[in-house]
């Protein structure tokens, strides 16, 4: 047992937490490492027709650099892989190198042995056991697809999902439990289903010749304990490195909280070595907010950095205007719009934090914690805005001109402290 500082250490940092996992193999895809000792890779997957190339490309451009790792693509038909050479060639061309993967059910033995092309610069195979085709023709054409992706040395994600789980094993599982002494109930013979589909799968298709550093195991359901009980179940079982996701999260704050509610609770325990944050995008919405809900899971449970994090308080009675939740967003967005040449100048910036807060009472304390604070007049205060750097109060701002005058020490503060990568 550990000692009780160290239990508490651990259960207080979730990347020490994280180490405590058994470790997973190290799968290549392209030039991205997902398991091993590598940080939790973000992906997300195209919504676009495969065939229309130019607007698949820039979805693709669009997830890339929002943050995705790597995307996946629809492949469905012959057209549609004929099609991702001509994505994979336009991305090359605006240089974006993001990895493709290749998502087949039903034809992917077709389409890849039909398309080769398509086989080779596709950076990963998905295989669904549960869409590969019934009875004998399941097997062959799972071992086509396994088969092809030896000659390419690419890997596979097998990606079990409880929609379309492979009804042979689910009813073998069933006539088993019905022997048992004591039999499982309904919920846990269909969780038993889905890790014995993936983990039969991935033996098999490493008789069939696949090395394991080449595999990847999912497991994706739409209910959260569901998702939770399945994948520490694999990764007892198992050492593939795990893609995370919860299937059919839904819109807006529903998707967002039941998929952080089930993969913060995994990625706590170390389980999961990529992330998808499968969200339904609003009528028209932006398709990269699965990238950034994954990258804020991320970098909230302090696992990976990737945009220095703006705090703001809920505003209350003491906030008679809208000013601060302005100042917060306006805060939010030039950090975000600016990141992407901040990447590449300085060091660090990432990690930067910022707060922005709306009146006396918790104002000064959390600017203090902040690299950057400004704690803004609440009601019956004087019209003055302290602003905090690194724990020191450095200005007060006063005036019309407070969230220009801000954003101003917000970029001299980044040009002051992170480190200059570029001349
Ligand atoms: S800091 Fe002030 S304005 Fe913000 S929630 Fe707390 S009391 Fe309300």
């Amino acid at each position: 047992m550990l000692p009780s500082s160290e239990s508490e250490r651990l259960s207080a940092d979730p990347a020490a937490s994280r180490a405590r996992r058994r470790p997973t193999r190290a799968v290549r895809i392209g030039p991205v490492t997902v398991g091993g000792d590598s940080p939790v890779v973000i992906q997300s997957m195209t919504n676009t027709d495969t065939v229309d190339v130019l607007k698949t490309a820039i979805q693709c451009a669009e997830l890339a650099r929002a943050g995705s790792e790597i995307v996946r693509i629809t492949v469905n038909t012959p057209e549609a892989a004929a099609a991702v050479p001509q994505i994979w060639a336009h991305l090359e061309r605006i240089g974006v190198h993001v990895p493709l993967i290749g998502d087949f059910h039903y034809n992917g033995h077709r389409l890849l042995a039909d398309y080769p092309e398509c086989a080779q610069v596709l950076a990963k195979y998905r295989i669904n056991p549960g869409n590969v085709g019934h009875g004998r023709k399941r097997d062959e054409q799972f071992a086509q697809m396994v088969e092809i992706a030896c000659r390419h040395d690419k890997p596979v994600r097998i990606g079990v999902n409880w929609g379309s789980l492979d009804q042979d094993l689910l009813a073998r599982i069933m006539d088993e439990n019905a022997t048992r002494a004591e039999p499982m109930d309904a919920i846990e013979v269909m969780r038993e289903a889905m890790v014995a589909s993936a983990l039969e799968s991935a033996a098999r298709a490493e008789e069939i010749g696949l090395p394991g550093d080449r595999i990847i195991l999912s497991c994706k359901v739409s209910g959260v304990q569901d998702l939770i009980a399945i994948y520490r179940e694999l990764s007892r079982r198992s050492d593939y490195p795990l893609h995370l996701g919860l299937t059919e999260a839904g819109m807006g704050s529903k998707g967002i909280v039941a998929s952080t509610a089930a993969m913060a609770v995994l990625l706590q325990e170390g389980i999961g070595d990529t992330i998808r944050v499968s969200l339904t995008p609003e009528p028209g919405g932006d398709r990269t907010q699965e990238v950034v809900v994954a990258q804020e899971m991320l970098q909230t449970m302090g696992l990976r950095a990737f945009t220095p994090m703006v705090a703001a308080c809920p505003g209350c009675g003491r906030t008679t205007s809208t000013f601060f939740q302005e100042l917060a967003q306006s805060i939010q967005s030039h950090v975000r719009a600016h990141m992407p040449q901040w990447r590449i100048e300085y060091d660090g910036v990432e990690n930067m934090t910022l707060a922005v807060m709306g009146c006396i009472v918790n104002g000064p304390g959390e600017s203090k914690h902040a690299n950057i604070g400004i704690s803004l007049p609440g009601t019956g205060e004087a019209p003055a805005a302290p602003v905090f750097e690194d724990g020191v109060k450095t200005v007060t701002l006063r005036g019309d001109n407070i969230a220009e005058e801000f954003t101003a020490i917000v970029e001299r503060y980044v040009a002051r402290t992170y480190k200059r990568k570029i001349a």
